[in-house]
């Protein structure tokens, strides 16, 4: 079963941002309130999520990591199916088969409870030992690709690695103000974010995030028409040192890229603020849950609106007006 979780992880776990996501999304899944993410060499060496979840029980340690392991792997085929299946609840037992992982957590608020389990490589340490943790979990993923050396002659440099994992943070930090975070590459803090209840701390979040220029230039929105809203930042013509890469767009606080948001923003920019300018924004689109498909595909972000027209519209149209309006 290791092996078809090994196969599977040189597929889908690409760099440590990768593995960054999938613990912080477990995190989050787990109810945290504060998630802290430890990084050293840009995660080559180091990656370690603690938070404060519901934590796993001792019984269920090993479970969750072998859990869905596939048994037999007859031809080619099925190597390609394991693949293709990614994530989809195996997140850890892949990491686990290409790291040396720990796994520690504590269900009870007593802080002297808690138990570990490890794994290294393809083997799993069959015993759980006490491990004293507060209530919650922490996962620890070190020497990431050590038993696969072609994967980890692809790890570009730390400083590279470590923006992937920055912007994986960045975007997780960006759909929930109501969590706390912190980063730290090398034991240096990078991000400190409280939860952010009010204004202010939205928008000194958002400045840690993407830099005091960001925020200066940008224009607030909040449109509702019906069962959709639309809410966020974008950044005006003003902001010179737009980057490329600033643009969040999240659907019900998952972050996605979709053409037809893409298209209807793009419009909407170059409508009102001429050509050539680069649209930067953080924007959330809140619909009615039934509207949307948001696991169209695990890990790519996709999304597919039932009425795409009348998403595309009301982006649009929203943009169009908030831009109309700030330019006059
Ligand atoms: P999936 O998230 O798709 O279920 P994972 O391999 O990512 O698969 O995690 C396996 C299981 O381990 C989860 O379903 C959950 O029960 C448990 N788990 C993992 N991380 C955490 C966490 N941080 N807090 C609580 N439970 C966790
Ligand atoms: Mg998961």
């Amino acid at each position: 079963p290791r092996l078809a979780n090994q196969i599977a992880a040189g597929e889908v776990v690409e760099r440590p941002a990768s593995v960054v996501k999938e613990l912080i999304e477990n995190a989050i899944d787990a109810g945290s309130t504060r998630i802290e993410v430890d990084i050293e060499s840009g995660g080559a060496r180091l990656i370690r999520i603690r938070d404060d979840g519901s934590g796993i029980g001792e019984e269920d340690l090993p479970l969750a990591l072998s859990r869905h392991a596939t048994s037999k792997i007859l031809s080619l085929e099925e190597l390609e199916g394991v693949a293709s299946l990614g994530f989809r609840g195996e997140a850890l037992a892949s990491i686990s088969s290409v790291s040396r992982l720990e796994l520690t957590s504590n269900v009870e608020q007593d802080p002297q409870g808690g138990w570990r389990v490890v794994a290294e490589g393809r083997r799993m340490e069959p015993r759980v030992t006490p491990a004293p943790h507060p209530r919650g979990t922490s996962v620890a993923v070190r020497d990431l690709f050590f038993n696969t050396p072609a994967r980890r002659k692809f790890l570009r440099t730390e400083k590279t690695e470590f923006n992937h994992v920055e912007e994986a943070f960045r975007r997780q930090a960006l759909s929930r103000f109501d969590i706390g975070w912190t980063l730290r590459h090398n034991q240096k803090t990078i991000h400190q974010l409280p939860v952010a209840r009010d204004d202010h701390a939205v928008e000194r979040r958002l400045a840690s995030l993407l830099g005091k220029n960001f925020l200066d230039n940008a224009l607030t929105l909040d449109i509702a028409t019906g069962s959709l809203r639309l809410w966020g930042w974008v950044g005006l013509p003003t902001h010179s040192r737009a980057q490329a890469d600033q643009q969040y767009f999240f659907v019900n606080g998952r972050v996605v890229r979709d053409r037809l948001v893409a298209h209807a923003i793009r419009q909407a920019y170059r409508d009102v603020l001429f050509n050539g300018r680069h649209p930067v924004f953080v924007l959330y689109l809140d619909v009615d849950p039934t509207v949307v498909d948001v696991n169209v595909h695990p890990t790519k972000h996709e999304v597919r609106f039932r009425d795409g027209r009348m998403v595309h519209d009301f982006l649009f149209s929203s943009l169009h007006r908030a831009l109309g309006e700030a330019r006059a």
